[in-house]
């Protein structure tokens, strides 16, 4: 395989360079090749007499592309330009597909792509191997193609992206061969042998903030966040207003925690108070705010080009989200390049990144999605070469940004540990370190559910000290403090770790004891009710005894305050028969 790229301001200069480089080439054209157009040309119609003219010079092209952010060549990445890549092959086939989603749902113009790509296997005699996919933006819903055709195509790598710009007029288009279109999907099957792909995916954005719940979406849009209109809930934290939206929110996409993975989603605009996605969100789906961490996406960079190398590809292409363009710069060259010295680079700056081998969702933001092609076999002994290392600097501008992420990352930080720390401090007593009320209090509900649907029993005890106020006036209020202390200490050490000791408020006590009945808990009590009235006493501390009034869940009493009230009930008649005893209720 042997991959040509070429880079200019116009399409004419690229028919330019072809010819000049066909003419120490003359045995290239009646080779197959697979090129590919990217381009920030706004007006599709002004690049049918260039898409001719390759079609005249390589007889047998198949030819794909559109309209990008941005595009992706040797040397870097450039604003208002094009690239022609041009991928000679020696042994593979290649077959191009078009579909529009305008008579046909998306589903079935998946299945119908998925059955024509593998039905060329037998006709060629030769394995698919991977799927170059480019899609329209806005009117095609991507994931339910991508969805659709991984599960025909299983386990071979589609990779792509989506295509469009908005810094014109919001248009997407692509080429199939002579055709210019506004809508559809182009997949193109790699047929070989031979023929090895790979992709390489990376991402370097973090999460930060609070982690927060979709509680209403559908299909792409994301209606609200924590039970908040979603476009309240991101004015918000980032300040973005409606207008410019995209540009400005570009740099700030969530991150959605799914099966283990990061996954960027950038909204793309508003509608009322609901953020617009290319790609789609479930309601369950936690959410982050996140930003581009120079240090991670550099760190991933460099895991990235040392995979690419051990691939030893012959051409590698590049399909880069659009919001690395915004936040890195000029620093988006080397971000998108993988530099490997003699290979040649081409892509674009998508408006959605395809890689169905990395993530459960297939289509990514903000990420780069690198593809390794060769029709060689590895070569073993170059498999373990030292890479060249990452000497680069990183720019001015990034090396601020990174100061600033840090500052962000670490205030954050301080205000979860600030947030924990109260929470656990609300939770806690301050006296004894035992739980609070509220504690218990929170917790019944899910006792209860767990008894109403799986049968899980358990019981609840209350206890309280017998003739405390004689001893806070006996012996003063601090030795009163140092016995509850005391009695929360030998109780605690009675305990099995499910169980849930509180302070219930003064010198009254409640026991949670999951898994056991009230004969279970009784027997509990009694064994309690023995130590706290031979232990209690020390050198400083007076003996004190305690009452206790346990009862049971059960269908007639299923909620926390009634279950607390049978126990109160029970421990009144403690009290009355004497005290220093254990009731059941
Ligand atoms: P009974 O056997 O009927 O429970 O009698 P009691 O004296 O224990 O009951 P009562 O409710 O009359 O008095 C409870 C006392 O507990 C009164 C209150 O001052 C004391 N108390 C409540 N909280 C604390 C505390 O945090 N520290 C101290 N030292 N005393 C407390
Ligand atoms: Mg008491
Ligand atoms: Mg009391």
């Amino acid at each position: 395989m042997q991959h040509v790229v070429f880079n200019a301001a116009s399409h004419l200069e690229l028919i330019e360079q072809l010819d000049v480089f066909l003419q120490t080439h003359p045995e290239l054209p009646q080779q197959k090749v697979l090129a590919q157009c990217y381009t920030t040309e706004q007006y599709p119609e002004l690049l049918s007499p260039f898409v001719a003219m390759l079609h005249s010079k390589l007889p047998h092209l198949t030819l794909l592309g559109g309209n990008a952010m941005g595009i992706v060549c040797d040397i870097g990445f450039l604003k208002q330009s094009c690239v022609l890549s041009l991928l000679f092959f020696e042994h593979s086939q290649i077959n191009i597909q078009y579909s529009s989603n305008l008579e046909k749902n998306e589903q079935e113009v998946a299945q119908e792509l998925a059955q024509n790509l593998l039905a060329k296997q037998s006709q060629y005699d030769m394995p698919l191997k991977g799927v170059l996919l480019l899609a329209t933006a806005f009117n095609v819903r991507i994931s339910v193609v991508l969805h659709t055709l991984t599960s025909s195509l299983s386990q071979i790598p589609i990779f792509g992206g989506i295509t469009g710009s908005y810094e014109d007029n919001q248009a997407s288009y692509l080429f199939f061969n002579s055709e210019i279109k506004s809508t559809g999907v182009v997949a193109v099957g790699l047929y070989g042998e031979e023929l090895r792909v790979g992709t390489y995916p990376y991402l370097g954005w973090q999460p930060f903030g609070e982690m927060m719940t979709v509680t209403g979406a559908h299909d792409n849009r994301l209606t609200t966040i924590n039970h908040q209109p979603a476009f309240n809930i991101y004015h918000y934290f980032t300040g973005i207003e409606r207008e410019n939206f995209f540009d400005n929110a570009v740099e700030f996409p969530f991150v959605l925690h799914k099966d283990g993975n990061y996954i960027a989603r950038v909204p793309q605009s508003v509608a009322g108070n609901e953020l617009l996605f290319l790609a789609e969100l479930d309601v369950g789906d936690q959410i982050q705010f996140s930003y581009g961490d120079v240090s991670t996406i550099i760190s991933h960079r460099v895991f990235a080009k040392q995979q690419l190398a051990q691939f030893q590809p012959e051409a590698i292409l590049v399909y880069s989200c659009c919001s690395r363009l915004h936040l890195l710069q000029e620093d988006a060259s080397s971000d998108s390049v993988p530099y490997l010295e003699d290979r040649p680079v081409a892509g674009f700056f998508t408006l959605g990144e395809i890689d169905t081998m990395s993530s459960p969702t297939k289509v990514l933001n903000a990420s780069v999605v690198n593809i390794a092609l060769s029709e060689q076999p590895i070569d073993e002994e170059k498999l373990h070469a030292r890479l060249p290392m990452d000497t680069q600097e990183p720019s001015r501008h990034l090396k601020r940004l990174k100061r600033l992420m840090r500052f962000v990352t670490r205030v954050t930080e301080k205000l979860y540990q600030a947030n924990e720390d109260l929470q656990r401090l609300a939770q806690i007593d301050a006296l004894t370190g035992l739980n609070n009320r509220r504690v218990i209090e929170e917790r019944i509900p899910f006792y209860i559910e767990l008894y109403q649907q799986k049968q899980r029993i358990f019981s609840v005890v209350l206890f309280d000290i017998d003739h405390f106020k004689q001893v806070n006036d006996q012996y003063g209020h601090v030795v009163g403090d140092e016995v509850l202390q005391r009695l929360a200490e030998l109780v605690s050490k009675q305990l099995g770790n499910d169980d849930l000791f509180a302070r219930y408020g003064g010198e009254e006590f409640l026991l949670l004891l999951p898994g056991k009945d009230k004969l279970a808990a009784a027997k509990l009590a009694e064994h309690l009710r023995q130590t706290i009235e031979s232990q209690s006493a020390t050198e400083r501390l007076p003996a004190i005894t305690s009452s206790f009034g346990v009862t049971q869940c059960c269908t007639e009493l299923c909620s926390g305050q009634n279950l607390i009230n049978a126990a109160d009930k029970a421990l009144y008649q403690a009290k009355q028969q004497g005290r220093n005893k254990v009731v059941i209720g």
